[in-house]
């Protein structure tokens, strides 16, 4: 190889050419400022998710924990769930050993950084260092998020958590390296369903090419997230798939965690089910109950785009987005069915 080949090789690429910035938000320029302005003036910041993160939650907060080390900060990040682990599928994303549990978490940050949730309520054992925060910015892209930070950085059109977080990002004069593209592409791909979703903007696309410039493996996120799983999930798809229900427009089923219990299998290997069961065509709206380890049901709810189930989901307590949400419920499986289908009729 000669030294001219070789140098262009190890040159990092050019991901903040002229032609290729984060797209503009709806966030007024003079949060982003008061934002970097905030992190510039603090040493110690905390960086918290929603409870059971998924790709958006955890792939945000790490992403922009990595450039907070960077710039010398010592960054803390968490999500509030009793039983701290990380899901599986999500072990491919780096950084994370920035993470502390709920315990080691600070009571009283000086500076607290929320992504993806939003409401308190949503960080589950995190709530109360949310309260005694000094400075909370808050990042999000859920339409139901009414601002509860000091600083509120949301975007509801965003795709994404991840396209407000790598704004964040260049904003702080970070550079994308393919740890951080890698975190943030988790975050784009999980929300936009890998670019199928009607959320998929031009701003993601473009953001996705940075990110795949500097080298990250595409196929082997995907794998991860996407296409691998223990042979026990096969077993739970197929009880879970026996007793599906098709019933005017609404197809559902649930997965106990006896059935789970059963194969070894932890709740957050059941992320996926909900996109076999939507697929159903007679159905406008489809909705899984996965039975958490406390005994609670976790319904994830998807629509094809008529019906706004982040309103139904709501008013049953939960939240979301108009195409996907999802909903906790105490009742019996036939009673939450029965609730939520009441609920559709209204809607
Ligand atoms: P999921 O079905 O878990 O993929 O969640 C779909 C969407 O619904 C995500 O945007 C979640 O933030 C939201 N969501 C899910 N469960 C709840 C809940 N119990 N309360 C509020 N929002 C929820
Ligand atoms: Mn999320
Ligand atoms: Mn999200």
């Amino acid at each position: 190889m000669t030294p001219d080949v070789r140098d262009r090789l190890d040159r990092p690429p050019r991901v903040y050419a002229d032609t290729a910035q984060p797209a503009s938000s709806p966030v007024p320029e003079s949060a982003w400022r008061r934002a970097v302005q905030l992190i510039s003036q603090t040493d110690d910041i905390a960086l918290a998710c929603h409870v059971s993160p998924d790709g958006d939650a955890l792939g945000s907060m790490l992403a922009v924990g990595f450039v907070l080390r960077s710039m010398g900060k010592r960054v803390a990040a968490s999500f509030g769930d009793q039983d701290f682990t990380v899901p599986r599928l999500l072990r491919f994303v780096p950084g994370q050993e920035m993470l502390v549990p709920p315990a080691d978490y600070p009571a009283e940050p000086d500076l607290m950084i929320t992504f993806d949730s939003p409401s308190i309520g949503r960080l589950g054992l995190l709530g109360e260092s949310v309260r005694q925060a000094h400075q909370l910015i808050v990042i999000d892209h859920h339409p139901s998020n009414d601002g509860f930070g000091t600083l509120d950085l949301i975007d509801p059109g965003a795709p994404a958590t991840a396209i407000l977080a790598e704004q964040l990002i260049y904003r702080l004069g970070g550079t994308l390296d393919r740890d951080i593209a890698t975190c943030l592409y988790a975050g784009l791909v999980t929300d936009t369903g890998s670019f199928r979703h009607s959320s998929t903007t031009p701003a993601a696309h473009e953001m996705a090419a940075r990110l795949v410039a500097t080298g990250l493996h595409p196929d082997e996120i995907a794998r991860e997230l996407w296409d691998r799983s223990p042979f026990g999930y096969l077993k739970v798809l197929a009880a879970a798939l026996d007793r599906v229900v098709l019933d005017d427009g609404l197809v559902w089923t649930y997965v106990t965690r006896v059935d789970r219990a059963a194969q070894g299998l932890p709740y957050s290997e059941l992320e996926g089910l909900i996109d076999v069961v939507r697929r159903t065509d007679e159905a406008e709206v489809a909705a899984v109950l996965k039975e958490d380890d406390q005994g609670a049901w976790q319904v994830s709810t998807r629509s094809k785009g008529r019906v706004d189930v982040a309103a139904v989901c709501a008013a049953l307590g939960g939240g979301g987005h108009h195409n996907a949400a999802g909903f906790t419920s105490h009742d019996s499986v036939e009673e939450t069915v029965a609730k939520f289908r009441e609920l559709l009729r209204e809607a």
